[in-house]
């Protein structure tokens, strides 16, 4: 009997094992649009506010424009996605440095010296990003504050 009840197809992403439980009942509830945003708040009749939004005060706070379209959301994106594409790039490079040192130490007799590996991830890193980042160069501070090593 319970075979024909419909249920209907929510958003349930997968599990980030690391983040603590709080946080991924926060993603749950957002992506079932259950958070108390101000337009949530309004038409429960629980805001006599503007309904504008907290972070800008630009637009009327949805889910939508807290998380993707407000000003302040947008940025903290872009950071945030660079700090990604940056990490994804360091493990690559990371990858190959080392590689490049196993052949130095195997055909070239030279010894394992774990600071230089871990100097030249950094600077072929900061080097290539600039590079072929196509106008938004990392300085050598901003790129330290990415790679912390
Ligand atoms: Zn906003």
């Amino acid at each position: 009997m319970l075979r024909n009840v419909s249920v209907p197809a929510v958003y349930c992403p997968s599990r980030c094992k690391w983040i603590p439980r709080k946080c991924s009942v926060f993603i749950w509830r957002l992506g079932m649009n259950k958070l108390a945003t101000m337009d949530a708040l309004k038409k429960r009749n629980m805001d006599n506010g503007d309904g504008a939004c907290v972070l800008c005060g630009d637009h009327e706070e949805t889910v939508e424009h807290l998380f993707t379209a407000c000003g302040v959301a947008s940025t903290i994106w872009s950071v945030v996605s660079r700090k990604k594409d940056v990490i994804q790039g360091i493990v690559r490079i990371g990858c190959w440095c080392i590689w490049k040192s196993r052949n130095d130490i195997k055909f070239n007799n030279k010894e394992v010296k774990i600071e230089g590996i871990v100097r030249e991830i950094k600077s072929f890193g900061l080097f290539w990003y600039n590079a072929r980042s196509r106008g938004s160069e990392i300085s050598w501070p901003e790129w330290r504050s990415f790679v912390n090593m």
